[in-house]
């Protein structure tokens, strides 16, 4: 399993459950304990995450290309196999995508 498969099991886990019960059932450790018409620290936290995993899937979406400019600029060593350019290639393409 890829990261990003992981990070959208998670999310659609994370989403299935109505922010209410989150509240109502977790723990409540003495940090997060709070009044009825208080916000909900672990709830927040629960948000947070939730909002966190989404921006990361959607980043993961986002693919960048090479331009001509950028495949120009790989060299073609002398002794250099096209596996060996195929390889900068690819190095070029993670450098843009990371
Ligand atoms: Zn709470």
């Amino acid at each position: 399993m890829t990261d990003k498969e992981a990070m959208k099991l998670a999310f659609e886990a994370l989403v299935s459950i109505n922010p209410e019960f989150v509240c109502n059932s977790a723990h409540h450790a003495k940090k997060d304990r709070h009044e009825f018409d208080e916000e909900c620290p672990v709830n927040m936290r629960y948000r947070t995450a939730i909002a966190v995993l989404e921006e990361q899937l959607e980043n993961h979406k986002k693919w960048v290309g090479l331009t001509d400019e950028d495949i120009s600029a790989v060299d073609w060593k002398r002794n250099e196999t096209l596996h060996d350019f195929a390889r900068s290639i690819e190095a070029k393409l993670k450098d843009k995508n990371t």
